[in-house]
């Protein structure tokens, strides 16, 4: 069974089009150079996905928002046949896995050659039973940013997905030194924002509930599933500009993402908060079913 599988695309822009447009190369060798944007300046785009016995999941949604990230940072416009034809291929090699996921990075390119770089890899998944079903602790991170910020300041490319993370992973690692498994961002005037690497969900009674993308938030692949979900349950779902309060009012939470799916919340800041088995198990059944 392939571990990693990697493909690299020939040209990853609409001007560089080829008629073959990516080729498999090995994952561990050589292949990005030490002067690209990427390395040296956590400058491009990227996009997680999962995969179900070799069927990327939610592949049209992702492609999109890879373009909406790459036109945030001025980068030139993906190929999206190419993304799509690489996305597809190394998927089908990680059929043998029940769960895995692939990862798409779109790079400024190497210093100087004005060229973009990019290339699809896949994995299989780490176990995410435990989150899925006994849910995770999280507690309440400041971002520093106003929630209405993210207009006025677009230079900080709020909402695009972009190769910086190093703050995302931090805010992870303060989550743990709290004791806690995953974070939760509130702007600094006390409203609900995301995850480092998640949207937050709330239901309550029968409304499912989501920070809105106008608070300089990513629009979650998963988030736009679950609401379908939701909907074809009978639920109203909703985007809305929400305070820390609504956390003590919701009667469940989740933070959902792409591969580890809905894990609902157990905690927040050592606050036990009710964890709905049910809801959850079949809105996990539904995501892990996502088609392109
Ligand atoms: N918000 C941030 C900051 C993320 O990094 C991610 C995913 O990694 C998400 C939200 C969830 O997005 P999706 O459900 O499309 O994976």
């Amino acid at each position: 069974m392939p571990a990693n599988v990697l493909a690299v695309l020939t040209a990853p822009d609409v001007g560089g089009r080829t008629s073959e447009p990516f080729r498999f190369v090995d994952p561990d060798g050589a292949v990005l150079q030490v002067r690209d944007l990427a390395a040296t300046r956590g400058d491009g785009v990227f996009e997680t996905m999962g995969v179900g016995a070799g069927r990327a999941q939610a592949v049209d949604a992702h492609l999109a928002r890879l373009a909406r990230s790459a036109a945030m940072l001025e980068l030139p416009e993906p190929d999206e046949a190419a993304w799509r034809a690489a996305t597809v291929a190394v998927a089908e090699r990680l059929a043998e896995h029940a769960e895995a996921f692939v990862k798409l990075v779109y790079t400024r390119g190497v210093e100087g050659t004005g060229r973009p770089t990019g290339w699809v890899l896949g994995s299989p998944s780490p176990d995410h039973a435990a989150a899925r079903t006994t849910g995770i602790d999280v507690v309440v991170l400041d971002r520093g940013l106003a929630h209405d910020s993210a207009a006025e300041l677009p230079w900080l490319l709020q909402g695009a997905k972009t190769l910086s993370y190093a703050v995302n992973m931090a805010a992870l690692r303060e989550a743990k030194r709290r004791g806690a498994d995953d974070a939760l961002f509130v702007s600094s005037d006390g409203f609900l924002l995301e995850g480092p690497t998640s949207n937050l969900l709330l239901r309550r009674g029968d409304r499912l509930l989501t920070p809105a993308t106008s608070l300089g938030i990513l629009a979650g692949t998963t988030q736009a599933e679950a609401f379908e979900f939701g909907r074809a349950q009978g639920l109203t779902v909703a985007y809305e500009v929400l305070t820390r309060e609504a956390l003590d009012e919701a009667d469940a939470l989740w933070l959902l993402s792409s591969v580890r799916n809905a894990a609902p919340v157990r905690a927040v800041d050592g606050v036990a908060r009710p964890v709905d088995a049910e809801f959850t198990a079949r809105l996990n059944a539904h995501l892990l079913a996502r088609r392109a």
